[in-house]
This record gives structure tokens, C-alpha cells and sequence, in this order.
């Protein structure tokens, strides 16, 4: 031990990397984090993952923290040291000006999912109120958009159905898990879900590629990139023609079964098999598996929604679920894990175009209302550009000015050429961040801000609970707090913003957003746990959605045809490749990257690819490879393996010395606009 416990103080807090939620205490001695040990949460029981227990602190006392606001010197192109005075009056002013010769919605901003969900509610105020437009948005768009889109439509809400513990506990019978490797992207979802199957749960794992839990797995359906539709349609057409469904839920809770049965008619095993390239019986046995178990949730995550067709893929899901009877029930549910720590907050706290907090349309006269009434400033009717469309709203000149809160798209949006050319065409960019990113290095100012550890809040985890996070120390320098910048901000364009507490942010909340409605900080310290909808102060939360009716009244299956992605594989360019996420890192690396330990288990670029490939192209494990796509071109090594199926590869998209986005293709799906990060056409050749 690096302290004696005598030296130390512990503070309780949650996790700053996945959407999972563990609870954990930093331990501080004077003013510096030496330790984190795990704490008894409902999400985690005590678990943490190596990233909870060694990738939370290091970042924080790095010496890398921006530490005053930067101006950039337009002559030489080099960022100068500038008074928050100076540089706020630039941003202020500049945002005015813009606004005043283009119109509101050439602005925008994205909010950091990262931070709490008092920061993301100012700043989404901040863009409403000041810049005038609903162009806000966060790096949901890239990861679960589809999910919220999906659930949405056909539950009428676009989150997690059931607790994490529900579905892991209590007797589950059969998990599907589609799209999802939990033991790297949420690990503590994954032990959990392991001591199930350990304990007798059945597992169907599908997925293209082997992963940790396809070894425990009764079923492991490889299937191909980018055919879940089929997939999910495929176990419809088994499920109705053997009669499996639950015929008294579809007649009591849902609505539109006839065009979906309709259209799983022609979804048969051996033409499914043929789509997704696995065996009809495979299929045949996973749809009477889990038709037959009692309790059994679908977990699935980017695998599903990362996709040209991704929220039709989480409606079928949906429907797939409906078809069985198996929501608002426990051990059930449709489940997406979300990515980041507090993804779900910034949904939630409308950092959305077309969403005010709480899920509230723009598109709805009576929500302006209420929200101007509140806010007590006139608001922009018109829905919002999403972050997506934005860079080409950037590249054409429709959006002139930029605000990015703490996410790095240079590294984590696909097609990193076209990001960087819509960075560049802007008028005005502003990166409020805690390193010099990859995405800061466009911008005209720079402005720093805290981390989880430094400032009050809340976060909301993947299951909706919504958690304290608690200031542990004070790091030197002149950052400020991140609700505060905007705050300053609001002022400064003549919005008459008060200074609230964190605590005072949340009771607005709480005012403007029913399902927040009975959320406070005097709850959550005095140790209630509180899943939103959280409707009122004597209500105790909810957490089993949809039980005896859904949010939308009836289910509704939204069936879809399966489509081809929009890239495939051809002579020039013949392998697919997908992207995904390692255990020991973080999205672009800017915590996990800077924790010594964390680096030496994986600190650089790799691609998974099949033997065959691998020997037709002469290539062996270990070798320098050169990876091309229509879009760019990078080197990294190769692991030659079985892990992916001949004709496909895999890389993380963490390292800069690689990245995976250069590749990666930003065709969008149509109702949320997700980019097809798991699916694009590249060409290996040895470096
Ligand atoms: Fe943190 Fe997620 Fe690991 Fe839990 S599972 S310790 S929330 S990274």
C-alpha cells in the first residue's frame, strides 16, 4: 500500500468510464487521489473492472491538464495563455456575432457525455437560450441514438427496461446477448453475467466475432456484419410458425402484429441461415431457447446500433421481445448497455436537436411553451441538426460557429478526414476540455475545465439510476467548473442565468422534467437509489419499465426488411472490418491513456483477421500491416486468428498510432443518424 489508512480520506463516488455505474471511493491523501476501492453499489455489489480501479485517478493529476484558457494567434497559428476575462468576451462575442449575420441555427454544440448531468442541462440551456437554436447534441448520436430512436417508437421510451441485477439474478433463465461484449465494454455487467451462466442461465451469444462469453455460450450465432434485421426477423419466423409467441400479450399490450407477421413470413431459416451465413438449425434452436425460458432479458449493445440499419435492428429486437411477452417483467426486458458514464444523462438532460430534458419534442407546441414559460426567453421551434450533420452542415457553410464540450471527434466520429475538413471550415470553434485533444488542436479557443473528481453532480447509469458524484480534490490552476463556464457565458450574452449550486441545477431540473420530478440530492445523500421515471418526492422510482403498460400505451411493432450495409466488400476493397472496444481502454484514451498500467496491457493500434486471409495475403501474426479503405489509409499489426470469420476483421478504434477511424465509413442510419462505424470495406496488405 502506497498510504496508511490513517493518512487518507475516502469519498464516495461512481465511475467515470462505462455507462455500468459502479459505485467507488477515491482515496485521498492531503490533496491528491493515492487509491479507488470498490463500494457496496446497486449496479456493482462491490465489483469494479480494472479501468474503475486503476484508470480513474491517474488522468486527473496529470501534468497535461490544461490548466488557464488558450486564444489561438491567428498570425501564427499557436495557442497563447489568455485571462478567463479575455477569452469568455471572445466566445461571447464571437457566438453574438455569428449569430446576428447568420442566424441561430448556424451554431451548435455538443455536450460532453462524460460529465454530470447538471453541466450537460446548463449547456443544452446555454445553446437554447443564447445561441437560439436546437443544434445541441451529444456522442449518443454515434453510439445508442438508435436505441433511444427504437425503444422510443416502439416502447415509447428509449432506454433500459430492467436493472442490471434483474437481469443477472433472481433465477434468469436465458440471456441473449446480441451485439454486446460486455467483458471488455462493460465489465462488470460481464462477471455478472458469466456467475449467471455459471449458475444455470442459458447464454446465446450473437455475434461476428468470438469474444469472451461465446466460450461459456450454449449458442453462439457468428454471424455475418450487419444482418440483425434478418437475424431478429429469422427468430420471428420460427417463433410464429412453431407458436411460440405469447398470443394473449399481443392481443392485450401491443398493436401492429399483422404487418409484422406479414413480413417475417418470408424471413425463413435457410434464407436467413444464407443472409447472416449461419446454420438454419442454430437459428432454430436459439428461437425455441429463448421463446421457451421464462426469464429472459435481451442484452445488446453497439453491435446492434452501429449501423446504416441500426434502429431498425433495435426495433426488430423490440418486436422480437413484444412477440414473446417478455417486457415489464422480471429477468426480462429489452436492455442496451450504454457506453459512456453518463451517455444516458446526456439523452436525458436534452442534449438532443429534437429533445428538451426529459425527453420533451421541440416538435411540441406545448413543451415550447412550458420550456419558455421556465426559461423565460422565447426558443427556437425548429428541431435541431444532429451532431452527424453537422460536419457536412460545416463543410457547406450552413453551421459557422462550434461549441464542443469535452468530446474528441477527431478521434471518435468515423471518416476522420471529413471531420477535419468541417473543423476547418468553420468561423468559430471552441473545445471546453481537460487535455489538448486531438479535436482542441482545431479550435480558436480552448477553455478548461474539471473532471468527475474535482466538482458535485449526478450521473445516470445505463439502467437509469441516477448517482452522486462528489468532489475529492482541488488541482492547481485556474480551471474552472464546467456548469459554471456556462453560467458566465449565459450572462455574458444577456441571458440573465443565475449562479446555482450543483444541488439548486437539479431542483431546476427536477421543475422542468416529470420524470425527474422527485429526484434531489437530499434524497440521493441521505441513500436512496433512484431510477428515473422518478415522478414525484414520495415516489420511489422505477425499476422495471413498462410493466402493464407501455410508456406509449401499446407496443408497437415497427417491423423492417433486412438491408445490405451501405459499403460491402468488392475486388478492390474485400475484407469487412468492424471496430470496437478493448478492456483496458476508454473511448479516445484521454483518462485511460494516461494511466501507466493500463497502457503497458494494450497501448497500440492492432486488426483481428482470419488465418485464411492472413496466409492468401502472406501476412503472419505480429507483422506490420498497411489498412486501406476508399477513405484513408493506416498502419497497424496484425493477430492472425479465428476470431473473426474468413472475409472479415476487427480493430479498436482507441489508438491514434492507428485509429480505426481513418477507415471507417459515415454512412447514417435514417431515423437517428447513427454512422456505420461495424461495417466498412478495407484492404490489408503486409507494411
Ligand atoms: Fe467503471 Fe464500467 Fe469498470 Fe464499473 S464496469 S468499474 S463503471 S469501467
Amino acid at each position: 500500500k502506497k498510504y496508511q489508512p490513517w493518512e487518507v480520506r475516502k469519498v464516495l463516488t461512481t465511475c467515470p468510464h462505462c455507462g455500468t455505474g459502479c459505485q467507488l471511493y477515491l482515496v485521498v491523501r492531503g490533496n491528491k487521489i493515492v487509491d479507488v476501492v470498490s463500494a457496496e453499489g446497486p449496479s456493482n455489489k462491490g465489483r469494479l473492472c480494472v479501468k474503475g480501479r486503476s484508470g480513474s485517478f491517474d488522468f486527473i493529476h496529470s501534468k497535461e491538464r490544461l490548466k488557464y484558457p488558450l486564444i489561438k494567434n491567428k498570425k501564427t497559428g499557436e495557442f497563447e495563455k489568455a485571462t478567463w476575462e479575455e477569452a469568455m468576451d471572445l466566445v461571447a462575442s464571437k457566438f453574438l456575432e455569428l449569430k446576428k449575420e447568420y442566424g441561430p441555427d448556424s451554431l451548435a454544440g455538443f455536450a460532453c457525455s462524460r460529465s454530470p448531468n447538471e453541466d450537460i442541462y446548463m449547456m443544452q440551456k446555454m445553446v437554447r437560450t443564447c445561441f437560439g437554436t436546437n443544434n445541441v447534441d451529444n456522442c449518443a448520436r454515434v453510439c445508442h441514438s438508435a436505441s433511444v430512436a427504437g425503444l422510443a417508437m416502439t416502447l415509447g421510451s428509449g432506454a433500459m427496461t430492467n436493472p442490471i441485477y434483474d437481469i443477472t439474478h433472481h433465477d434468469v433463465d436465458c440471456i441473449l446477448l446480441i451485439g454486446s461484449n460486455p467483458e471488455e465494454a462493460h465489465p462488470v455487467v460481464g462477471m455478472q453475467i458469466r456467475k449467471a451462466v455459471g449458475e444455470g442461465a442459458r447464454l446465446i451469444v450473437v455475434d461476428p466475432r468470438d469474444i469472451g462469453l461465446s466460450k461459456q455460450a450454449d449458442i453462439h450465432l457468428k454471424l455475418k456484419p450487419g444482418t440483425n434485421v434478418a437475424f431478429a426477423n429469422g427468430m420471428l419466423n420460427v417463433i410464429l410458425s412453431e407458436g411460440l409467441e405469447d398470443k394473449e400479450f399481443i392481443k392485450e399490450r401491443t398493436e401492429g402484429y399483422e404487418v409484422l407477421a406479414e413480413i417475417v413470413k418470408d424471413y425463413t431459416p435457410e434464407k436467413v441461415a444464407e443472409i447472416c451465413h449461419i446454420h438454419p438449425d442454430q437459428l432454430r434452436e436459439a428461437a425455441r431457447m429463448y421463446a421457451a425460458a421464462k426469464k429472459a432479458p435481451i442484452i445488446y449493445c453497439l453491435g446492434v446500433t452501429e449501423h446504416s440499419t441500426g434502429t431498425e435492428g433495435v426495433m426488430s429486437i423490440s418486436n422480437l421481445a413484444m412477440a414473446v411477452g417478455k417486457l415489464g417483467k422480471p429477468g426480462c426486458g429489452v436492455n442496451p448497455l450504454r457506453g459512456q458514464n453518463n451517455v444516458q444523462g446526456a439523452c436525458d438532460m436534452g442534449a438532443m436537436p429534437g429533445d428538451f430534458p426529459g425527453y420533451q419534442k421541440v416538435r411540441n407546441p406545448e413543451v415550447i411553451e412550458k420550456f419558455e414559460k421556465a426559461w423565460g426567453v422565447p426558443l427556437n421551434h425548429k428541431q435541431g441538426t444532429h451532431a452527424t450533420d453537422v460536419f457536412p452542415a460545416a463543410t457547406e457553410g450552413r453551421i459557422k460557429g462550434l461549441y464542443i464540450f469535452g468530446e474528441d471527434p477527431v478521434v471518435s466520429d468515423p471518416d476522420t478526414h471529413h471531420v477535419i475538413k468541417a473543423l476547418e471550415s468553420l468561423d468559430f470553434l471552441v473545445v471546453q476540455e481537460l487535455f489538448m485533444t486531438e479535436t482542441a488542436r482545431y479550435a480558436d479557443v480552448v477553455l478548461p475545465g474539471v473532471s468527475y473528481a474535482e466538482k458535485e453532480g449526478t450521473f445516470t447509469n445505463t439502467e437509469r439510476r441516477v448517482q452522486r458524484v462528489r468532489k475529492a480534490v482541488t488541482i492547481e490552476g485556474e480551471m474552472r467548473s464546467d456548469a459554471d463556464i456556462f453560467m458566465d457565458l449565459m450572462n455574458r450574452m444577456g441571458y440573465s442565468q443565475p449562479y446555482l449550486t450543483a444541488s439548486e441545477i437539479m431542483e431546476e431540473i427536477a421543475s422542468v422534467t416529470p420524470s425527474f420530478a422527485g429526484i434531489s440530492y437530499e434524497r440521493l445523500d441521505a441513500g436512496e437509489s433512484l431510477q428515473w421515471p422518478c415522478t414525484g418526492k414520495s415516489h420511489n422510482g422505477t425499476p422495471i419499465m413498462h410493466v402493464g403498460k407501455f410508456t406509449r400505451g401499446l407496443g408497437w411493432f415497427f417491423p423492417a426488411e433486412y438491408r445490405p450495409s451501405a459499403e460491402l466488400p468488392d475486388e478492390e476493397y474485400p475484407i469487412i472490418m468492424m471496430t470496437g472496444r478493448i478492456l483496458a481502454h476508454y473511448n479516445a484514451r484521454a483518462m485511460t491513456g494516461r494511466t501507466p498500467g493500463l497502457n503497458e496491457i494494450e497501448g497500440r493500434s492492432f486488426i483481428e483477421m482470419n488465418e485464411k486471409d492472413a496466409l492468401k495475403l502472406g501476412i503472419v501474426n505480429g507483422d506490420r500491416v498497411k489498412v486501406s479503405s476508399r477513405r484513408g489509409v493506416i498502419e497497424s499489426t496484425a493477430r492472425v486468428g479465428v476470431k473473426v470469420s474468413q472475409g472479415e476483421s476487427w480493430m479498436p478504434f482507441h489508438f491514434q498510432d492507428g485509429n480505426a477511424n481513418w477507415l471507417t465509413n459515415a454512412a447514417l442510419d435514417e431515423y437517428a443518424r447513427i454512422p456505420e462505424y461495424k461495417v466498412c470495406a478495407i484492404k490489408i496488405e503486409k507494411a
